[in-house]
């Protein structure tokens, strides 16, 4: 039971959202966006997220478009990763998202939350990042599109009231051979160890990791290493290790020396799968 009361709205528009947000915001009642809501109940019942208001994003149209175009793809943010799955157009999406949770959690897990989660791992946002996606947000100023790897720094930079509508990706990067490889600590449905998720574009490995550092990242450097065909396959991948961006992380999923031991194995399938590539 979340131990505090808060109002609950469900506007209709991205308008209404915006402007819902900023007067609230001014009463002191320091709203919050709610997609699916499986982490704001969650996190509301142990006193982690705190709010007077929560505005649903569910029935804002823009939020629920799945469409594909003849050059796009756009998934709206407050679909399911079920419904998304379903669609079955973003195969490298597809397999990122039924890593996540379990079929029952993916039914409320919607893509914009899962982006947006205060939770580490934050999945969904591997393959957006090696596909050059773009993002749709809204503000009070309107709606601005720009390119996921612009904006995402650790986490979606997002302005206080603003919110993900929309990620627009376009269809030739998701043809590119792909890999994507979640490690647990065990077999079952649990938080990755390390998530893996490469592509192969023009000759050229692009790789993103979630679970190895305390955010999702891409990284240029560890690309350049690992394409570096000067050096075997065994040294591309140590120098790939050495420029991990940040502390890798050491937890109750395991220590930081076998996140490191479990990655360079993981690479090395990385290498096998996309240098003769096929799709994992
Ligand atoms: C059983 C279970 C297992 C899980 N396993 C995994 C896993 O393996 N890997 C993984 O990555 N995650 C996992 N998660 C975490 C889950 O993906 C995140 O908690 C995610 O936030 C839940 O999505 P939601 O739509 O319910 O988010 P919500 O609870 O609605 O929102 C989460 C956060 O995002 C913000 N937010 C939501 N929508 C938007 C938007 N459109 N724009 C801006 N901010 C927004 C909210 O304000 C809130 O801070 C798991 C969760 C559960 C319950």
């Amino acid at each position: 039971m979340i131990s505090y009361d808060f109002e609950y709205y469900k506007p209709k528009s991205i308008q209404e959202a915006t402007q819902l947000f900023q007067s609230l915001d001014n009463q002191g009642k320091n709203p919050i966006y709610f997609s699916g809501g499986t982490e704001v109940i969650t996190l509301g019942r142990s006193n982690q997220i705190i709010t007077e208001a929560v505005i649903d994003l569910k029935l804002i149209p823009e939020c629920l478009v799945l469409k594909k175009e003849e050059n796009t793809v756009t998934l709206g943010s407050a679909q399911s990763l079920t419904k998304i799955r379903e669609m079955n157009i973003f195969p490298f999406l597809n397999k990122t998202i039924v890593e996540i949770a379990d079929h029952v959690a993916r039914n409320k897990i919607t893509l914009g939350g899962n982006i947006c989660a205060n939770i580490i791992y934050r999945e969904a946002i591997l393959p957006l990042l090696l596909t050059e996606s773009q993002v749709v947000i809204a503000g009070n100023t309107g709606l601005k599109q720009l390119p996921v790897n612009e904006i995402f720094n650790q986490n979606l930079q997002l302005e206080r009231g603003e919110f993900l509508v929309q990620v627009i990706t376009e269809l030739r990067e998701i043809e590119w051979p792909f890999i994507s490889v979640k490690k647990r600590r065990q077999w079952d449905v649990g938080y990755p160890l390390i998530t893996t998720a490469a592509i192969k574009k023009k000759g050229q490995i692009k790789l993103a990791f979630s679970g190895l550092c305390s955010f999702p990242f891409r990284n240029k450097q560890m690309e350049e290493s690992i394409n570096n065909q000067h050096l075997s396959k065994e040294a591309r991948i140590d120098d790939a290790i050495q420029h991990i961006p940040a502390p890798v992380l050491d937890d109750v999923h395991g220590s930081a020396g076998y996140r490191k031991f479990v990655l360079k194995n993981t690479l090395v399938d990385v290498l096998d799968a996309l240098e003769g590539e096929r799709n994992v």
